[in-house]
């Protein structure tokens, strides 16, 4: 894949880039390492304060950098601001709580005949991220916060189609004054990380992104022996039951499914509805999907803007016709937008079976599964048969339910009454095929640690 930037809404090639040299990359490689040897000395103090610039830094630059992501992947400007302020909150959180999670934990020492017994977190080294373009600036913060907190050195290699928000993510670094090379965007192609991976100056890695990226990434730190968290796909259930506010679930249901687009890995795709209130969900369902305004992304009034890229375009449209090849019934939208750019329309699809593709499978697009279903049990049965576990989602004032629900439904994360949604102040992260480790908070900030025993006699 080419590193460029192609606007979405046009399908215009703005600005390409030549890949990193040999030379240049065993550079930027030399240069993280050196940074990680001084930077793991600095104090968790002074991290806190150049995150809290950077934070400053965000504010002042926010126009530019979400018009930048705008252009970049076609998500609607005001969800690019949106983005913009939630890094700029991950970084605040960081700076604010870092330091007391940080602290040595104390352990009984009496107990291990010792006068002191104690566990330091420190810093790894170098990780390398490796991230896609989905929340260009978001997924690529959620590591980095808490990286730099725990005194991590950060190498971002981005997906290739925003290349030049990865600049901005070095640039904001540097602007927000870290020491030199704290943090670089490595400009390479995904055949290249391999090369940087097996590299004895990087300690670990993350990535966010597709199954099979994630599993190659997986398979060469295994292989090396370096720890990874990986942020994979989603399908994720959204149930909604007869007890359930179902103005208000469609409406949320709405948003879930065609937020960024249709490309949120945590967006809820597979909608499990009770009989009792199929009918007056769907109607509503439908109705709201229906209204959604789709256009240019710059312009306020758009809710949906285009697919950030021509093939993920090409998936969506291939989905939709397998299952309407097999008997799905399509209750809103089903094509592509006549204009020019990537844009589809946002889609109900109802009929479900197993024989289609979408069943089992991811749509990384404006695409809705509904399914009805005769109890909670059958809903969840379902749910739990796909691959993936990422989040979940209840609609249910039962609390018998919402309990089954939380006990037996297989995901990372659940979510009752609202939409599954990342926040600074809360843990994210999979389980089955949707990855393991744990982002954000101090889970996310002890993946890249080293938890050191201390007994002091
Ligand atoms: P990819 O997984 O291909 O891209 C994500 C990142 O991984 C990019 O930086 C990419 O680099 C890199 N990458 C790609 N292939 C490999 C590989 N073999 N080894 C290591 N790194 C790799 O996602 P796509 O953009 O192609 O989207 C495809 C599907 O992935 C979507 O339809 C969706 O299902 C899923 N996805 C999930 C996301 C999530 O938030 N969980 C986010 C994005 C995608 P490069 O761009 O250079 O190829």
């Amino acid at each position: 894949m080419a590193i460029a930037t192609i606007n979405p809404t046009t399908g215009k090639t703005l600005k390409t880039f030549e890949p990193l040299s040999d030379e240049a990359l065993e550079e930027k490689l030399a240069r993280a390492a050196a940074a990680a040897r001084t930077y793991r000395r600095t104090t968790p103090q002074e991290r806190a304060g150049w995150l809290r610039s950077a934070a400053d830094v965000l504010d002042s630059d926010t126009e530019a950098v979400a018009e930048l992501m705008t252009t970049e992947m076609g998500k609607t400007l005001a969800s690019a601001k949106a983005e913009v302020g939630k890094c700029a909150e991950a970084l605040r959180w960081y700076a604010e709580h870092g330091p007391a999670l940080l602290e040595p934990q104390r352990y009984d020492a009496e107990a291990v005949k010792a006068t002191e017994a104690y566990v330091v977190h420190q810093p790894l080294g170098v990780v390398l991220a490796v991230m896609p373009w989905n929340f260009p600036l978001w997924q690529a913060m959620r590591f980095a916060a808490p990286a730099l907190m725990a005194g991590n050195v950060g190498l971002l290699k981005h997906a290739s189609n925003v290349p030049q928000t990865a600049l901005y993510m070095e640039e904001l670094f540097g602007k927000a004054g870290f020491p030199d090379h704290v943090f670089q965007t490595l400009l390479i192609g995904s055949s290249t990380i391999e090369q940087v991976l097996r590299d004895d100056r990087v300690a670990a890695a993350t990535l966010t992104g597709s199954a099979p990226a994630g599993q190659s990434v997986a398979s060469i730190a295994g292989d090396a022996l370096k720890p990874t968290v990986l942020e994979l796909g989603g399908s994720d259930p959204f149930i909604v039951m007869p007890s359930a506010h179902l103005d208000r679930a469609a409406e949320v249901a709405v948003t879930s499914r065609n937020q960024n687009n249709g490309q949120s890995c945590i967006a809820a795709k597979r909608f499990f509805v009770h009989r009792d209130v199929a009918e007056e969900f769907t109607r509503l369902f439908a109705a709201k999907i229906a209204d959604l305004t789709v256009g240019d992304p710059m312009d306020e009034g758009t809710q949906v803007g285009p697919l950030a890229t021509e093939s993920g375009l090409e998936d969506v449209e291939k989905y939709v016709q397998d299952a309407v090849g097999k008997g799905a019934t399509v209750l809103a939208g089903g094509k592509r937008v006549d204009r020019p750019g990537w844009f589809y329309e946002p889609t109900l699809l109802a009929d479900i079976t197993p024989e289609m593709d979408l069943y089992a499978e991811e749509v990384f697009g404006p695409v809705a599964a509904l399914f009805v279903v005769d109890s909670l049990d059958e809903a969840i049965e379902i749910a739990n048969s796909h691959p993936y576990g990422l989040g979940s989602n209840l609609w249910s004032e039962d609390e018998d339910e919402r309990a089954q629900f939380v006990r037996d439904i297989e995901s990372g994360m659940a979510f009752i009454n609202g939409m599954t949604t990342s926040y600074p102040e809360l843990p994210f992260g999979g389980v089955k095929q949707s990855g393991y480790g744990r982002e954000l908070t101090e889970l996310g900030m002890r993946e890249f640690t080293n938890a050191k025993t201390v007994w002091v006699g």
